[in-house]
Order: structure tokens, then sequence, then C-alpha cells
């Protein structure tokens, strides 16, 4: 007998009205009551290594004592102030720690990755309209994912996720994404299809072009070379376009240098950064932008104004979290350095079972396809097993579709390294019977 609608609600809290998640099928969430390091505990004491930092936002571990004392020194200091009118020293030292390590002298704060995604397309459109050279194309790259604002959405790539609202989302010309992987062939042929499209695509005045460095995430971690990257910024710069970065998931060392741009050897004019920004305690996002860009918008004429905020503007409290994350990422860089070569020797043993193909690695981020029945897409069964299957053997996982990934905190130790591998071998296993 099916369970009826209210059966089912009853399973769920009656007032929270939850993210990604369709209640009739999903099963309901567990409340968590404490984090520490890597670790999350249950109500009932039971911990679970956060394999995949929270939606890729922890960065040094579940309450960081650094970074929970800067929050409240900062909050018995000054909680917050409006941000037109005033500064204050916590947005002035991050503003410039960040444009000394980017290299991109100006800094635009907002609440999340998708406004700072947002401000970054509002900027490089509006720019071309003050230099009374309007150009409309912006290009995007398939299997992108932006966030879920509509201009997000529109960049992102069209799918389950927002085809409901497809009619209201401007129009954006797309290029191919050749990702790669252990072992992968005919890679050469993939990136130059690409770029000839891309390059096709320039052909019409195009405002800017933007991408995930190195990795896109939510797409299905899927990677691309540096080569290729460095390829497609020079037919941007041939074409006279904008570069954007999203590096809303691959900044602040995930990728296995501070930013995924310097390690593809590429320069962009605009970055969006967020996630890993407070060190996962506060939600913020900063669009990181050129000078000339920024000089672009000064004038006499109102209109050159960028219209646009948000009423916790370089909130004081994220402000102080970003600085102390950052303190921690300058103190021990090798932490992200080294990631990857943590990652090598498991993901090579892993790498045997036949139910793996195209395992990938980029900085602390290991992915692998499961070779498995059913549909490829985010709502693959087999990717679901092995969740449940890791669950139980102390493990969060988050599979999209049948793309299993792991993305710890820096914090994660050897041994809970270890203890991750052991639950994705586990579940290979049973899934294999
Ligand atoms: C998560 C993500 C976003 C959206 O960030 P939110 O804070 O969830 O709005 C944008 N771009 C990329 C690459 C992301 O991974």
């Amino acid at each position: 007998m099916t369970k009826n609608h209210t059966q089912i609600q009853g399973q769920w809290h009656p007032h929270l009205w939850p993210p990604f998640t369709q209640i009739k099928t999903a099963s309901p969430p567990q409340r968590v009551v404490k984090g520490n390091g890597a670790l999350l505990f249950l109500e009932d004491a039971t911990p679970l290594i956060d394999a995949i930092s929270s939606w890729w936002v922890t960065l040094h571990g579940h309450a960081n004592a650094k970074i929970a004392e800067a929050i409240s020194s900062q909050a018995n200091q000054l909680e917050q102030v409006i941000f037109a009118d005033f500064t204050h020293p916590q947005a002035e030292r991050l503003a410039k720690r960040l444009s000394d390590h980017t290299g991109l002298e100006r800094l635009f704060f907002s609440d999340n990755g998708s406004t700072a995604v947002e401000v970054a397309i509002k900027i490089a459109y509006q720019w071309w309209q003050n230099r009374m050279e309007p150009r409309k194309q912006l290009i995007a790259f398939e299997g992108a994912y932006h966030g879920d604002t509509f201009g997000a959405m529109a960049v992102g790539a069209r799918n389950l996720f927002n085809e409901t609202f497809e009619e209201m989302l401007f129009p954006v010309a797309r290029a191919p994404w050749p990702s790669t992987w252990w072992g992968d062939k005919d890679i050469e042929a993939r990136e130059k299809m690409a770029l000839s499209t891309l390059e096709r695509l320039l052909q019409t005045p195009t405002a800017a072009v933007i991408l995930e460095p190195l990795l896109q995430g939510a797409g299905g971690m899927s990677i691309v070379r540096a080569e290729f990257l460095q390829k497609v910024e020079a037919l941007i710069r041939q074409a006279g376009a904008l570069l954007i970065a999203d590096e809303v998931l691959t900044g602040f060392g995930r990728s296995g240098s501070l930013f995924a741009f310097q390690r593809a050897g590429i320069k962009p004019d605009l970055i969006a950064l967020s996630k890993g920004l407070t060190g996962g305690f506060l939600p913020m996002g900063v669009t990181m932008a050129r000078e000339e860009m920024f000089l672009g918008f000064i004038g006499e004429d109102p209109k050159l104004t960028l219209w646009h905020g948000h009423s916790f503007t370089a909130n004081p409290l994220g402000c102080a979290a970003a600085n102390a994350s950052l303190d921690l990422l300058e103190e021990h860089p090798e932490q992200y350095q080294d990631f990857e070569s943590r990652h090598l020797t498991h993901l090579k043993i892993l790498a045997k079972h036949k139910l793996v193909q195209k395992p990938r690695l980029l900085g602390t981020i290991a992915a692998f396809e499961l070779a498995a029945k059913g549909p490829k897409s985010y709502l693959n069964i087999e990717g679901k097993r092995l969740k449940s299957i890791a669950m139980r053997e102390g493990v969060f996982l988050r599979p999209l579709g049948n793309v299993i990934y792991l993305l710890p905190p820096l914090c994660l130790s050897d041994s809970q390294l270890e203890k991750c591998y052991t639950a994705l071998t586990k579940g290979l296993e049973e899934i294999s019977i």
C-alpha cells in the first residue's frame, strides 16, 4: 500500500521547506546537533565524516575555533552597519588581501555565490554600455552551474532544475566543455571541437564569457585541462570580450592552488567567490573586478553607476570570518597544496574497481562515475544506494547522479580520509553483487 501524502509529510518538519528536495520520494533528514572538524554529530551522538564539506562550503572544518572566535569578538564590537555612507575595518582589510591574492583591484560584496555571479554579469554587461559600445552576447559552457537566481540560472546549463523557467531566462550562447579523466585518449580532439565552436560564437560581439576554471562542480565534477583554458582565454582576448571566472566552488584552495585560475594559468577580468570565503561559517559572496572595469563606472552621468546592493552588504561578521579563514590559508598553504597527493594514493587503488569509470582528481576533489544501471542523470538510483551504504559506514556523501565524489574539509585527517575510501570500496562491492 502506498503511503498517503499526510503520512509522508508526517516524517518531515511541518514548517520547513527543504532545498532541492522532493519530499514525496526523499528520505527525511536527520537532525545534526554539533560539528567538530571533519565530523558532524547526530542527535544520538553518531559521528559522520562530512566528506562533501556541507555543500562544499566548510573549508577548515566545522566549529573551527579561530573563525568562531573572530566572529564572536566582531559580534561584540560591530555586528552590522549600512555599507553606503560607511565602511569598516574588516571589509577594508579583506578587500586589500583578496586584491593582493587575485591581482584584481576591486571587490564588490554580496550575499552568496549566485549573487556574486549576478553582479559579475551585470558589471560585464553594463561596462560595455557605459563605454557606448553595447555588446549583448554572453557565452557560457555546456554543463555549467552558476547558481539559482535568474541571471545565474540563465548562464547555467538548461536542465531539470530550471526548465520550468526557460521562457524567463535570457539567451546565452554555449560552447562544449571538453572534460577529461585518467586514461582519456581523445581529449585533444574534443578540445579542438570546443575551441572551434567558441571561436565561431565569438564572431558575434560578446560582452563576456563565463566559466568555472578547471572544474565544473554541480555539472558533475568535470575537469578540463589548463592548456584548454589558456586557449579559451586567447580566443576571448582576440575577440576583446571579458572573462568571468566563477570560482564560487574552486576558490580558496579547493583546486590545489589558492584560486583555480592561477593553476590554470589564466587571468580573468571578473571573479565570483563565495562558499569557502568565510570558511563556510557565514553566507557571503564577493565579485572581484579589474581596476579598468571599476573606472568604467565613474562619471557625472548617474546612469554610469552600478545600481546594485544588498541589505547585508559587507556584513562585518562575514568579513571577520573571511579574514580569519584567510589567516588559516596563509599560515598553512600546504593543507590545500598537498591534498591532491593524499587523494592520489587511495584513488589509484579505487580506480581499479570494475564499477569505477573516468576517475579524476583536482586538489581536494576526487571524483569518478559509477558504472551502473539506470539513468546517468541526477536521479540515478545506484548513486543513492552508494550514499546510504557510506552513511552506514559513518561517511556522508551526496552523489550527483552517478558521479561520486569526495570534497572534504582541509582538516580531514589521514585516517578519516582512509575511512572515506573504505566506505566507497564497501559501497562498490555491495553494488557489484
Ligand atoms: C554553489 C555554486 C554557485 C551558487 O552559489 P550559492 O551560494 O549556492 O548561491 C555558483 N557557482 C558555482 C560554481 C557553485 O558551485
